[in-house]
């Protein structure tokens, strides 16, 4: 569609924190259209398949209302972010920074997908500062050691958190 400014918000969302729903509002906010990529090939094993990843990220859209869920969309997806991007007609990649943990890594990547297609710029969004310092990896492992997570995760994933790690609810 001519005009229409679509952006891409990958990421692997094992499981979707309330810093990813911050910034999928924040980045739904500046753009027409957001497809949040699902990654499949989550590294080391993920606690959700891509299949729950994707169902508990729509979950959390719907949540955020019917004028934000009409523009989103969630898919997964296996191939290489530029590509996954032109399928999907979008010109933007949206990414969320961490504090300084993540600059170096979102700085490489940026720099590498403009060399892979020069048509996609990289926005970096900021989470509000009480969600910054949430990431999936931590919120994995406190699940697992019987802390508490809710803090971190929306009520829905809690649950599904305590029922994947073998907790009562
Ligand atoms: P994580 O890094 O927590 O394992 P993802 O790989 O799913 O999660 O992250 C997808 C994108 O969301 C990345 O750009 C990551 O930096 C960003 N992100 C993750 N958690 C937060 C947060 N709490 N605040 C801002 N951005 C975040």
């Amino acid at each position: 569609m001519v005009g229409t400014l679509t952006g891409i918000y990958p990421g692997t969302f094992d499981p979707i924190t309330n810093g990813h729903t911050d910034i999928i509002h924040r980045a739904a906010k500046m753009l027409d259209r957001l497809v949040v990529g699902v990654a499949v090939n989550a590294g080391k094993g993920p606690l959700f398949n891509a299949e729950e990843r994707v169902a508990h990220v729509e979950e959390e859209i719907a949540a955020l209302g019917n004028d934000f869920a009409k523009r989103i969309s969630v898919k997964n997806f296996d191939n290489l972010l530029v590509e996954f991007a032109a399928e999907n007609n979008a010109t933007v990649i949206v990414r969320g920074l961490r504090a300084v943990s993540d600059f170096d890594y979102e700085f490489q990547m940026a720099s590498m997908n403009a060399k892979l297609n020069a048509d996609v710029e990289t926005v970096c969004l900021m989470a509000t500062d009480k969600y910054q310092f949430i990431a999936s990896r931590l919120v994995k492992e406190i699940a697992i050691m019987g802390g508490d997570v809710a803090p971190f995760v929306s009520e829905r994933i809690v649950s599904r958190l305590l029922d994947r790690v073998g907790r009562p609810g």
